[in-house]
């Protein structure tokens, strides 16, 4: 899978895909990353790749064309000229944008090229995004000063849901906002498809050695060796943690009888 990435700060991604997961995504060729600098697709000397808004107002826009030549550059077609196959996604950051979320991930890891157009100033000329945007992406209810971060969080998170990416392929269902794992029989009851998943709920605590920390102990059940308790255990607590932090979650969430007694309790 590609990625390539429009800014006119490519040197803010020196060395941020550089680590750990994504590092070695790139490494095994799974996922491919390039940056595409605005500025080298401007004619003047200035290199000027911003205007001020029409209507008056404060701050700079992002002219268009820079954009759209770099974009032909990469062989980027406008919207309307893409057909219905497909297999990638333009994609501008912005505020205004869809809120990313983990099922959107999911949807960007199935193609086969995204690209990532960061905003900076107020924003980009609005006919970019109308002629080769097919999605706006905001990481959430804030403003930031230049879609940089919220690309490489974009990268970041689809990356590792690229097949073959994550060690063991299952366990990008087994924590917050997983695929369901509880297969609801017709009496409401529960049976788990799988060991442990998050089922669209957040992810239960995690421990590991030693088992005694400043007078903190581990949850007894996790060192039972007991598997259904300490499955039980973790259900329980991720429903919890649901009911406390995100409570929004579990209106889509898929919960069983006994769910909704431990929620109710
Ligand atoms: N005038 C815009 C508004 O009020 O909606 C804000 C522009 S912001 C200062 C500059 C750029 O940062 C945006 O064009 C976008 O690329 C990026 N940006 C800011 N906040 C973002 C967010 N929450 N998610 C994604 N991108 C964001």
């Amino acid at each position: 899978m590609r990625f390539e990435i429009l800014t006119i700060f490519p040197e803010f991604f020196r060395g941020i895909f550089e680590h750990g997961i994504v590092r070695r995504a790139q490494a095994a060729g799974l996922v491919e990353i390039s940056i595409v600098d605005l500025r080298e697709f401007t004619h003047d000397r200035h290199r000027t790749v911003d205007d001020r808004p029409f209507g008056g107002g404060e701050g700079m826009v992002l002219k268009p064309e820079p954009l759209a030549a770099a974009l032909a550059s990469i062989g980027v077609l406008p919207v309307s000229d893409r057909g219905e196959g497909s297999n990638e996604s333009v994609i501008l950051t912005s505020p205004q944008g869809q809120r990313f979320a983990q099922p959107v991930a999911r949807e960007l890891a199935g193609l086969e090229r995204v690209l990532l157009i960061c905003g900076r100033y107020e924003g980009v000329d609005e006919r970019i995004n109308e002629m080769y945007c097919d999605r706006e992406i905001s990481i959430g209810d804030y403003v930031l000063s230049g879609g940089e971060l919220a690309a490489a969080v974009v990268v970041d998170a689809v990356a590792r849901l690229v097949p073959g990416v994550l060690g063991n392929e299952a366990s990008s269902e087994f924590e917050s906002f997983g695929a369901s794992d509880t297969e609801i029989d017709a009496d409401g009851g529960g049976v788990p498809r799988s060991q442990y998943g998050a089922g669209g709920l957040l992810d239960y605590p995690h421990y590991t050695r030693p088992a005694e920390w400043r007078g903190m102990a581990v949850p007894e059940v996790l060192m039972s060796g007991d598997h259904a308790a300490v499955r039980k255990w973790r259900r329980e607590q991720q429903l919890k943690k649901t009911l406390r932090n995100r409570p929004d979650l579990l209106e889509n969430a898929e919960l069983t009888r006994e769910d909704e007694e431990i929620l109710t309790r």
